[in-house]
C-alpha cells in the first residue's frame, strides 16, 4: 500500500478504494514485524480496528467527515490517553494508567483520527537518543547501530519507517527536530502556548510544547491546525487566532524570501558533510531567487548552559509528585514514610533523570539561586530579544538540526556533556518560544539523513511550513 501523504490517502478512503480497516490492518501488520525495533510501548490492536469499523460505517450513512478522517497516527507515551498506560518510558510509570486525555488527543479524535498506540522515548522526555528509555533502545531506521535521535525517537522512527503517518512528540529543547532530523523526516515544534499541555506530561513547563513528526510539511500543517488552539485546560494556551496553515504554505515562494544565515551556527567543529549539505541547499535556494542574509546571534554558546540550569530547575520541581503515594511505583522495602520516597524515587527513576533532578534542585538552592537560575532567565530574556531583532531584518534563521549526523548506540552515554550538544542549534527556539522546524535535505556521504532547522517568529507556523516545503528533498 503506497500512502504518499495524508491528501493521498484521503482521498482513497473517500472513494472507497480502500477502507479505514485496510489501512489499521496494513500498519498493525508493520508494526508487528517491527517489533524487535522497541519502537512502539503500547500497541491499540483491538482498539484501533474498532474505530477503523467505526468510521468506516460513518462512510455508508453519510455523516460528515472529519478533517483528519482516518489518519493513523501514533502518540509518544509522555501524552495521556484515557483508559492507557502512561509510562513515560519510566519504570516509575510503567503500570501507570491515565485517567484522563490529553486536550490534544481530543481534538484529533474528533476529527476522526486514529491511534495506533504509544511510542518509545527518553524517560521522561531527558535525552537525544532514545538511549535513556527503561523500555530499550530504538534503532535508527537507516542505520541500526546508530541512534534514531531523541527524546521523541520512537515517534520519529514510527513515521520514518512506515508504521504511522503522523506522530505526535514533545519538544522541551529539541526533542521532536532532532529525532526528524536524524530519521529523514518532518518534525515541527509549535509557539509556545500555540497548544494545550494539558494531558502532557510536564518535564519544563515553560519549555515544553506538543509537536508533530511527519513525512512531510502538509500533513504537519493540517495536524497541527487541529490541536492548536486555546483551552481553557491550560492557561499558558494562547488565545492567538488559528489560521488556514495550509493556505498560508501555498502562498509562501522562494522568490524575495530574505534567509537569515548566522554565522554562529556553522561554528569550525560543524561536521563537514552536515554543513556542504546545509549550505549547498541554501545556495540553491539563493539562485531560486532568495536572498541570504549574513546575520549575528552573538553569545549563542550559552544557550546550552542556560537550557540545562532552567529545564533542570522545572523539572526538578515537576517531578516531586512522582514519590511513590500518588502515582506509579512504590518501593517494597520502606520502614517509615521518608524511606517510601527515597526509595521509590531511588528505584524508579533512571539515571539521568535523577542527574537532572539533583542538578535542579542544587540551581534553585539558597546561595545558588542568583548565580545560576537567576542569571539563566537573564539570558532567555537576552536571547528573546536577540532573536526577535533578527526576525525583523529577514523572514526564517536557518541552519542544521544537528551539528552531527545521528551517532552510534552508546557512543555518548557515558559522556553527559557531549550528549547535550546534540541540542546546540535546537535549545534557542525553546528557550524564546519561537515557532521551528526540521526539515529533511538528504543524506550525508554515510548514507545518514541530514536535516535543516527553520524558525521563524511568534505564531508564523504558516509561514514556516511553507519556507519548510520548499526545502524539503522527497515530497
Ligand atoms: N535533548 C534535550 C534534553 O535532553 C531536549 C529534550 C526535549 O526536548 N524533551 O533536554
Amino acid at each position: 500500500m503506497h500512502l504518499s501523504s495524508y491528501e493521498d490517502l484521503r482521498s482513497k478512503l473517500v472513494s472507497r478504494v480502500i477502507s479505514c480497516e485496510d489501512v489499521v490492518r496494513y500498519y498493525l501488520e508493520r508494526i508487528d514485524r517491527h517489533q524487535e525495533d522497541n519502537i512502539y510501548i503500547s500497541v491499540f490492536h483491538e482498539q484501533a480496528l474498532e474505530r477503523a469499523r467505526a468510521l468506516d460505517s460513518k462512510l455508508n450513512t453519510g455523516e460528515s467527515l472529519g478533517k483528519l478522517f482516518g489518519l493513523p497516527m501514533a502518540i509518544k507515551d509522555n501524552i495521556a490517553m484515557k483508559g492507557g498506560r502512561l509510562t513515560c518510558a519510566s519504570k516509575i510509570l510503567e503500570h501507570y494508567e491515565s485517567v484522563y486525555d490529553a486536550t490534544a488527543v481530543i481534538r484529533l479524535e474528533a476529527e476522526d483520527a486514529i491511534f495506533l498506540g504509544k511510542t518509545n522515548m527518553d524517560e521522561f522526555a531527558m535525552g537525544s537518543s532514545n538511549e535513556n528509555s527503561a523500555f530499550g533502545n530504538v534503532p535508527n531506521p537507516f542505520d541500526k547501530k546508530r541512534v534514531p535521535g531523541g527524546s521523541s525517537g520512537g515517534s520519529a522512527a514510527a513515521v520514518a519507517n512506515g508504521l504511522a503517518m503522523v506522530a505526535l512528540g514533545s519538544d522541551t529543547g529539541g526533542s521532536v527536530r532532532q529525532p526528524a532530523g536524524f530519521c529523514d523526516i518532518v518534525g515541527l515544534k509549535p509557539t509556545y502556548g500555540r497548544i494545550s499541555r494539558y494531558g502532557l506530561v510536564a518535564f519544563a513547563s515553560s519549555f515544553d510544547q506538543i509537536g508533530v513528526l511527519s513525512k512531510n510539511c502538509n500533513d504537519a500543517a493540517l495536524v497541527l491546525e487541529v490541536m492548536a488552539g486555546k483551552d481553557g485546560h491550560d492557561a499558558t494556551s494562547s488565545y492567538h487566532p488559528v489560521t488556514d496553515y495550509s493556505a498560508e504554505m501555498s502562498s509562501i515562494s522562494v522568490e524575495g524570501l530574505k534567509i537569515g544565515v548566522p554565522k554562529e551556527y556553522f561554528p569550525e567543529s560543524l561536521n563537514s558533510d552536515v554543513s556542504r549539505i546545509v549550505k549547498g541547499k541554501l545556495n540553491s535556494l539563493r539562485d531560486q531567487g532568495a536572498e541570504l542574509v549574513e546575520i549575528h546571534l552573538p553569545d549563542s554558546e550559552y544557550a546550552i548552559a542556560a537550557y540545562y540550569i532552567l529545564v533542570t530547575a522545572e523539572a526538578s520541581s515537576n517531578l516531586a509528585r512522582f514519590d511513590g503515594a500518588r502515582y506509579g511505583y512504590r518501593s517494597a522495602h520502606a520502614e517509615d514514610l521518608s524511606a517510601m520516597y527515597i526509595n521509590s524515587r531511588t528505584e524508579g527513576f533512571g539515571r539521568e533523570v535523577k542527574r537532572r533532578i539533583m542538578l535542579g534542585t542544587y540551581v534553585l538552592s539558597a546561595g545558588y539561586y542568583d548565580t545560576y537560575y537567576k542569571k539563566a532567565q537573564q539570558v532567555r530574556r537576552v536571547f528573546q530579544d536577540r532573536y526577535r531583532e533578527a526576525l525583523e531584518k529577514v523572514d526564517v534563521i536557518a541552519g542544521p538540526t544537528s551539528p552531527f549526523p545521528p551517532f552510534g548506540i552508546g557512543e555518548k552515554t557515558t559522556n553527559p556533556l557531549e550528549m547535550y550538544l546534540a541540542d546546540v542549534f535546537t535549545v534557542p527556539a525553546s528557550i524564546v518560544g519561537m515557532p521551528a522546524i526540521s526539515v529533511p535535505l538528504g543524506f550525508d556521504s554515510m548514507n545518514l539523513p541530514v536535516g535543516m532547522h527553520l524558525i521563524c517568529n511568534f505564531f508564523e507556523e504558516g509561514k514556516l511550513l511553507g519556507i519548510a516545503k520548499h526545502m524539503q528533498h522527497h515530497d
